[in-house]
């Protein structure tokens, strides 16, 4: 990579601007995820944006539910939700934070409205509320119920919360302006009676704040001082700030936008992936190919490749897509350093070095990673049967294919010069073994310089190989294919899994655990299964081939 520029992100420009004004004397930003689903990797862009924010000015970043609206919530997530924060590395204090625990304070809100005069119940229903608020060409009207007194108002809302009317009966709105060139501000509804249990109140309540009136209440509550969201929440903002000003908090937060991060070649909508899992595509949300957070874990992904990523894509208000092949760069380039280079054979087929003698075990000392002595060596056993990938032989090799052929001399990594001398086929013209010859004085590490050759393949020694299913994966939809087809349902790529069952590894994988990376080499980056591995069996997830299709600038 080129030099690192060092420019500052809209935000820190306009964070900068709010601490040398004065605006405020420190940072508190937050992540309010709704508890309704599994965090993606767009979630992983804000939870880095506003952790790293509060860790680089010295502030504070809170982790809180957004459990305001019963009816999406599912508990079942919270968990999920809360691991895959910790995992990322935003670091909340072990405070988890929940917008329901608010709920007395925004009805204390709401009914400080109603006595400055600023919200009034209404009894339209919810079709003539949508009726009266005009549209993008023309100004709404005012409802008939928007003159109650404040003392009317009052009761009517107490009595909303004792549960005195029906569900939808009538509303809380906010009283702003239905002339209003922006729609939310035409006296928006910031409460709603419905009789739904909720998680955490249970049947406390029987009315809901809405979002826009909740969020900034919370933010408020909080001493938030930049509440950042995403784009769609832009025309919200003056809401926000009508919300925070009108109910005199010292200091309010202040809303600031950003673009959502979208990726190219991988699928996030909820929709989509439901119907994935119910076609036995995936096999679950964390399914590898996914880019849930869980996902991208399973799949071998590491927090620092995570953070690199969005470094790389970067903080914007212009809608755009990220590469998959940037993120593919990201992991390649953390693993390359950290993980072990060990030799594993996916496709086997046997090799037989007929002059070398039967029984015999010996060992070499091979780097664990040439780039970085710090990992240090390891011992591989080798003897006279051994297996090697299927398409480093060739029995008519085309030109300029150096790996093993009738005739041809080829170097096994860190061992001996072998040559093929024969092979044989099953009934089906299978190639099933071959033959080779080698030469004793070869030997790596004996400073021989007779000859050269041209191929050096991997190899595993039989006897001591550990056996392994591997999972070689490709995008789940392709971009320039369209990722859907014309009826609206997922163009899915049918080859975006392939299950090798058969694969040969160095005994060194032995010790291998659920999670742990190595690069298999020549063939990638590889992550044993935390999900199917068991103790008889090891599964690995190809993070990502060696070969790069994304080139930083
Ligand atoms: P989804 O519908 O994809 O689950 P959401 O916006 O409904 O997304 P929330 O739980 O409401 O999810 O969002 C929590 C936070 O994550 C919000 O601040 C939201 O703006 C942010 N967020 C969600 N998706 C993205 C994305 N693709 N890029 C960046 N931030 C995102
Ligand atoms: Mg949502």
């Amino acid at each position: 990579m080129g030099e690192e520029v060092i420019s500052r992100n809209f935000i820190e420009q306009e964070i900068d601007k709010d601490l040398k004004e004065g605006r405020y004397n420190e940072v508190v930003t937050r992540f309010p995820p709704e508890p309704n689903g599994y965090l993606h990797i767009g979630h992983a862009k804000s939870i880095l944006l506003n952790y790293g924010l509060a860790k680089e000015y010295n502030g504070k970043f809170n982790f809180r539910f957004d459990d305001t609206n019963p009816t999406k919530e599912k508990t079942e997530f919270v968990q999920s939700i809360i691991d895959d924060i910790k995992w990322l590395g935003a670091d909340f204090g072990d405070t988890v934070r929940f917008a329901s625990d608010y709920f007395d304070d925004m009805y204390e809100a709401a009914v400080k409205l109603i006595k400055k005069g600023k919200a009034f119940v209404c009894d339209l229903t919810a079709d003539e509320i949508k009726e009266y608020r005009g549209d993008f060409k023309n100004p709404g009207k005012n409802s008939p119920y928007r003159d109650r007194s404040i003392e009317e108002n009052l009761d009517l809302f107490e009595r909303m919360k004792n549960g005195e009317f029906p569900d939808g009966s009538k509303v809380l709105r906010a009283k702003i302006d239905m002339a209003s060139p922006n729609i939310n501000m035409r006296d928006p509804v910031i409460y709603r009676i419905a009789r739904m249990t909720h998680h955490n109140t249970g049947d406390k309540w029987c009315i809901y704040p809405m979002y826009d009136f909740a969020h900034p209440i919370e933010d408020a509550i909080e001493g938030i001082t930049h509440s950042i969201c995403t784009l769609e929440f832009e025309d919200h903002r003056p809401l926000y700030e009508w919300v925070v000003n009108e109910l005199e908090y010292p200091n309010p937060p202040r809303q600031i936008e950003f673009a959502k991060l979208y990726l190219t070649n991988v699928v996030t909508g909820k929709r989509y992936i439901k119907k994935l899992v119910e076609d036995g595509i995936v096999d679950g949300w964390d399914d590898p190919r996914l880019v849930s957070i869980a996902a991208l874990r399973r799949r071998g992904y590491t927090p620092e490749s995570i953070k690199k990523f969005m470094e790389l894509s970067g903080i914007s208000k212009a809608q755009s897509s990220s590469d998959y092949a940037m993120l593919e760069y990201c992991i390649r380039e953390d693993l390359k350093m950290k993980a072990d280079r060990m030799m594993a054979v996916l496709d086997p087929i046997k090799l037989v070095i007929d002059n070398y003698p039967e029984g015999q075990i010996e060992y070499f000392d091979i780097d664990n990673n040439q780039e970085n002595e710090a990992a240090g060596t390891r011992k591989v056993a080798f003897s006279r049967e051994l297996y090697i990938d299927r398409e480093d032989f060739m029995e008519e090799p085309p030109k300029k294919y150096f790996r093993l052929f009738p005739g041809n001399e080829v170097r096994l990594k860190g061992a001996y010069f072998v040559k093929c001398v024969d092979y044989k086929k099953d009934e089906t013209g299978k190639v099933v073994e071959i033959h080779c010859t080698y030469d004793p004085e070869t030997r790596s590490g004996s400073g021989f310089e007779g000859r050269k050759v041209k191929g050096t393949i991997h190899w595993v020694e039989a006897s001591t190989a550990v056996d392994a299913e591997v999972r070689l994966y490709e995008n789940i939809v392709d971009e320039e294919k369209g990722k859907l087809n014309e009826d609206g349902t997922l163009n899915y790529n049918p080859n975006s899994l392939t299950v090798l069952t058969d694969c040969k590894l160095e005994a060194a994988f032995k010790e291998a655990k659920p999670g742990d990376s190595f690069q298999f080499l020549r063939h990638g980056f590889f992550c044993v299964d935390t999900k199917d591995t068991t103790d008889d069996k090891l599964v690995f997830n190809r993070i990502v081939s060696l070969k790069s299709s994304y080139k930083p600038s």
